[in-house]
């Protein structure tokens, strides 16, 4: 089902920081008082022992929950909000393999152009761009829970190779894989971590945002 390789961790960091690029992907259900969010809830986070993480939201309720008025999980914000979820379910299912445009395109039932211009149009960002962030996120997972090496861990997010890897990263964390490790690999709230990252961006020589089109993912 959508969702299934995160692990309780991963979804536990993703609701810490408040990532609505994971909405729809997965709810978090509170024990306590019995109501079911979208990870990026404003709402005060629940403690960890309270939390049940659910794929789908039949489930959730069958459980009897029921959902946030903060969030309002159970409300699709556009028409197009369908075609968007199974993308980046699909992305999220399979970020670690050569993971193409037209694999995406091809499982949502869309043409390659359209799919990229809908997205874009619904998220403010390519799928490319979607598959790179879930990627570094699965690299910051594993800088804050595992000994392993950068280049284990550069494979292991799905990256191909170590100098894209080291760009990504510092594309959405604005600094190295071994610094975030050696900071703490602190978990940021996701509008903070954009809007530092714009302040950064803004700084950058047009060189740099040359650099920014590289592509991971082959058209
Ligand atoms: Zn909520």
């Amino acid at each position: 089902m959508t969702g299934s390789r995160l692990s309780f961790e991963e979804m536990w960091e993703r609701i810490m920081a408040c990532d609505d690029r994971y909405d729809g992907l997965f709810f978090t259900a509170v024990k306590t008082t019995r109501i079911y969010c979208r990870p990026s809830c404003r709402s005060r986070k629940p403690k960890k022992e309270n939390v049940d993480f659910y794929l789908v939201i039949s489930e959730a309720e069958a459980a009897g929950y029921r959902p946030c008025k903060r969030c309002q999980p159970q409300v699709e914000h556009s028409p197009w909000n369908g075609f968007v979820l199974l993308a980046r379910a699909f992305i999220v299912e399979h970020y670690r393999e050569n993971l193409l445009l037209k694999d995406i395109a091809e499982h949502v039932k869309l043409s390659v152009h359209y799919l990229d211009r809908l997205f874009k149009q619904e998220t403010g960002e390519t799928p490319r761009l979607y598959l790179e962030k879930v990627r570094v996120d699965r690299a910051a997972h594993l800088l804050r829970w595992s000994e392993k090496s950068n280049l284990e861990i550069c494979y292991e997010a799905g990256f191909h190779t170590p100098s894209n890897f080291y760009k990504a990263f510092r594309r959405h964390h604005d600094c190295s894989p071994g610094e975030y490790r050696n900071q703490g690999a602190p978990i940021m709230r996701e509008d903070i971590r954009r809007k530092a990252l714009k302040r950064s961006a803004a700084a950058e020589n047009a060189e740099y945002v040359g650099q920014m089109v590289v592509s991971e993912i082959g058209y």
